[in-house]
């Protein structure tokens, strides 16, 4: 399976003071250096950093199952953190982990909470489903959105996906 960040796109058209999902340009703050993960790189933004917050919906498609909550970005740029391994930003003890399908909308019975260590084991149990298309990483007690899985050699748009205005 493959962790995949916010398109380097999206992150730069941010960065840029382009809308974010409401519409606003994204906000400017400093990172406390605890618990402000960029979606971008998949690591904690340091102390003093400067950082985005955003309203950010991680879907293509506009319907009811599109979610948009706040995330936060590195202010400059960063590498991009689409990988094999679990992401250092994903520190907390727990997350949410939930099975969307191929219409990004969920697929019921796939949405819990699971102790970070069990992250792999436990996507790996959703993508047994067929239906599932990709899994969403959020946070346990707010829900925000952390990062995508996909299987490995998923969809081909995987952390790449062109500029697109409902993506931002
Ligand atoms: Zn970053």
């Amino acid at each position: 399976m493959r962790f995949v960040a916010m398109p380097t796109e999206a992150a730069r058209a941010y960065r840029a003071g382009g809308p974010d999902a409401n519409g606003q340009p994204p906000e400017r703050a400093v990172s406390d250096g605890m618990g402000n993960p960029c979606r971008h790189c998949l690591a904690m933004i340091p102390q003093g950093a400067g950082m985005l917050v955003l309203a950010h919906r991680p879907f293509s498609t506009l319907q009811p199952y599109a979610e948009v909550g706040p995330v936060f970005l590195c202010a400059d740029d960063c590498p991009g953190g689409c990988g094999t391994g679990l992401p250092a930003m994903l520190a907390s003890p727990d997350y949410i982990l939930r099975g969307y399908g191929a219409d990004e909308r969920i697929v019921y019975g796939t949405g819990g909470v699971v102790p970070r260590d069990r992250i792999e084991v436990r996507a790996a149990e959703i993508f047994a489903d067929p239906q599932v298309a990709f899994v969403h990483v959020r946070s346990a007690r707010n829900n925000c959105f952390q990062c995508r899985i996909d299987r490995q050699g998923g969809r081909p748009e995987s952390g790449g996906q062109p500029p697109h205005p409902r993506d931002i």
